[in-house]
């Protein structure tokens, strides 16, 4: 090795090691070791086994959650049950952010021995349906999790929920305001200020209790009242300002009750009365409830509940992802404004869309493992999914062949109209899985245009004029001759083949290279589907306006790939390797053995890592600025904080706007101003927090 050698390999050693010492200080050192040597000693077993190794047997990291469970187990705080909950609204699909919650409440039930209830959130008639339930259902147990007899529907409450109402206005807890949205809003005071009594909060028991049954009798119309908790106004936690518990939505028909309720109670009501009914003990969920903690407890502690003790919440990290929208009202819209070809479009985070893409649910259930449960919020990157993806599809799908751009070969000295049948594996030998197809070798194949080069570049190791490779499973090749047309374009390539070779080295020579191809007689056409990001910014959410960063090359359609045909009469949703391709999904929806249509799931490397790299400086600021102190050797001289705030700025016409904006317009000093818009994630939270408190200064 000369000193170069020498000096790159020290390099990678420390890098290997730094990167080692990460992994163990994050605690994913024995997890991920774990995983990669328990999958390693299974690939024999059929996939429904291997799923119940990979999810069910491997003990769940350790987190605070659990280690909450722990102690009360110790305490015997709920007589040593464990019973969570997931309580999705039947608005939209599951996406990969619920997922993790699933994998969180149905893991935690499943781990310690407890159950965990499926119960449809349904307090508003507007945007709920039934199809949204199907597909909820559907998903969670396409997933893998059960919630067994416990399926509940908060609608089914109604008529208890109504009664606790009731007994929290007869204690004089609640009451009927009539003043409107706007004026709840202001008399509910600031951060700064307390809030002031509405003038209706004095309202007597009786004429609560009145006025909130000719609310339930339809006797008036949305908006005209509410029923608001008394709490208190002065309270630092603006939630605890006497909140809301029920509206009137009039007009709309209940997806499962109808017409029968023109009141609806809030989230905040309902959710904490529904863990109650269903004696919930651990209610988790993302952290933006964090304050609405306070009402919970209040609730609970202030009507007569069947259980004690009460249910208890706890939040923990939501789960975004690089690159993705999570909100379902922006799912939603995707759908509705056809950017998207439905909920299950393979470009969608749904878990419909991901199936259709060929995503596994061990590989979405190892995701939510590897991502972890914190107590603050993050971003995932992207590139963590496709890992989980890649390495479960690694040690699970068949390889075949398939060539996407096809170049013509014909082999010279090949019997014309002969087949020789090649048995070929379906796994490489570090798979110790089992299984072989027999593909057909015919004088005319093709194979990927771009494994030619008629002047080849340096490293260059597949097929050159006068030069030999390897096609897979089959002979060794030469190129004898280079067919092209008037306009200079290569239309066939002419080679011999040597009878020798088939599974063998040829003597006394090395050929490096080798290629996969198919025959041209046996070969299917097929569409192949290949997606790139959805969005090409990397934090959709925190934009404007998310639709202007929809990437238009997201979707790239070929009609002109070519298959072996051992896969014809596969069953639709069958996942193969194509060898030095990428994991493949036939389309569960568009494919047929008369029109094979295939979905690229992931690619064999990550690609897009590689595009950044290649681009120039400035379009990688906004990937980069995630992390703006990092040390790169195209920044020779480290910058200064501001100098990277600015830069992060002038590259981010956005955040630039929002640097003058809040200056003119919300009177925030210059430093201020560039503090606030100098990174993304600060940013975003200004303008959440502008969001519900309109003092900008404070
Ligand atoms: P959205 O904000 O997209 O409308 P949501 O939270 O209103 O989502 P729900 O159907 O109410 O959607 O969610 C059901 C459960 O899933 C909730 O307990 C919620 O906390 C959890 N959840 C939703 N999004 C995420 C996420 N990105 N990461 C983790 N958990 C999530
Ligand atoms: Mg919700």
């Amino acid at each position: 090795m000369g000193s170069m050698g020498r000096a790159r390999g020290f390099f990678v050693l420390v890098l290997v090691v730094f990167w080692l010492l990460l992994l163990r200080k994050s605690g994913k050192f024995p997890q991920l070791f774990l995983r990669k040597m328990k999958k390693k000693g299974q690939n024999k077993m059929s996939d429904n086994k291997k799923r119940e190794v990979t999810s069910s047997d491997e003990a769940p990291r350790s987190n605070f959650i659990r280690a909450m469970i722990d102690e009360d187990l110790k305490t015997g705080k709920y007589d040593g049950r464990v019973v969570t909950r997931f309580p999705p609204e039947p608005n939209g699909y599951l996406h990969i952010g619920h997922t993790k919650a699933i994998a969180l409440s149905f893991g935690l039930a499943e781990h310690y021995g407890g159950v965990c209830h499926l119960r449809f959130d349904d307090t508003n008639p507007a945007s709920e349906d039934v199809e949204y339930v199907e597909s909820i259902k559907h998903d969670i147990k396409w997933l893998g999790f059960d919630w067994h007899d416990k399926l509940f529907y908060t609608s089914d409450y109604f008529e208890r929920l109504y009664d606790f109402a009731v007994e929290l206005i007869e204690k004089d807890l609640a009451y009927v305001d009539s003043l409107n949205e706007e004026e709840i809003r202001e008399y509910r005071g600031s951060v700064k200020e307390h809030g002031r009594p509405s003038p209706y909060r004095g309202r007597t028991i009786e004429e609560n209790l009145t006025l909130f049954k000719a609310m339930k009798d339809g006797e008036y119309e949305d908006g005209e009242h509410v029923l608001r908790a008394k709490i208190d106004l002065a309270s630092p936690n603006m939630k605890m300002r006497d909140p809301l518990l029920y509206r009137i939505r009039k007009g709309h028909s209940h997806y499962r009750r109808g017409t029968e309720w023109c009141i609806y109670p809030m989230y905040d009501f309902a959710h904490c009365l529904s863990d109650a009914i269903e004696g919930i003990t651990h209610s988790l969920c993302t952290l933006e409830f964090e304050n609405n903690r306070e009402i919970y407890d209040w609730l609970l502690a202030n009507v007569e509940l069947a259980i004690t003790p009460p249910p208890e919440q706890t939040e923990f990290a939501r789960l975004s992802i690089s690159y993705f929208v999570m909100s379902k009202r922006k799912l939603l819209q995707l759908v509705t404004e056809k950017h998207v070809m439905g909920w299950d479009d393979p470009r969608m985070p749904t878990v419909a869309g991901m199936r259709r893409r060929g995503y596994t649910p061990e590989s979405l259930r190892d995701f939510a493992e590897l991502v972890g449960v914190a107590k603050a919020n993050s971003v995932v990157e992207y590139e963590m999914l496709e890992y989980s993806v890649r390495n479960d599809l690694n040690f699970r799908v068949p390889r075949v062949m398939c060539v996407l751009d096809p170049l013509k070969v014909v082999i010279e000295n090949f019997p014309e109209g002969e087949v020789e049948d090649l048995d070929a594996s379906y796994y490489p030998h570090d798979i110790p899985k089992e299984g072989s197809r027999s593909v057909p070798f015919s004088r005319e194949i093709y194979i990927e245009r771009d494994d030619f080069m008629e002047e080849p570049s340096k490293g260059f190791r597949r097929l050159v004029p006068g030069g030999e490779v390897r096609l897979r499973h089959a002979y060794v090749v030469k190129c004898t001759d280079v067919i092209k047309n008037d306009v200079d374009e290569i239309v066939e390539l002419r080679c011999t083949y040597d009878p020798e070779t088939k599974g063998k080295a040829p003597e006394g020579r090395k050929v490096k290279g080798a290629i996969h191809w198919v025959s041209a007689e046996h070969g299917v056409p097929v569409e192949v589907r290949v997606y790139d990001r959805l969005f090409s910014h990397a934090a959709p959410d925190s934009t404007d306006n998310f639709l202007e960063h929809l990437n238009p090359d997201s979707l790239h359609i070929n009609k002109s790939a070519v298959l072996e045909p051992s896969v014809i009469n596969d069953p639709a949703g069958s996942r193969y390797q194509f060898e030095r391709l990428g994991y493949y999904c036939s389309d569960i929806v568009d494919s047929s053995p008369e029109h094979l249509v295939f979905n690229r799931t992931v690619a064999l490397r990550d690609s897009w890592s590689k595009k950044q790299e290649a681009k120039p400086k400035e379009a990688k600021a906004e990937v980069a600025s995630s992390s703006p102190s990092k040390k790169s050797k195209e920044r020779p001289q480290k910058k200064s904080r501001a100098e990277i705030r600015e830069k992060l700025r002038s590259d981010n016409p956005e955040l630039m706007a929002r640097f003058e904006r809040y200056q003119k317009e919300l009177g925030l000093t210059r430093e201020e101003a560039d503090v606030l818009t100098g990174d993304r994630e600060v940013a975003a939270f200004f303008e959440a927090a502008l969001a519900t408190h309109d003092a900008p200064r404070s």
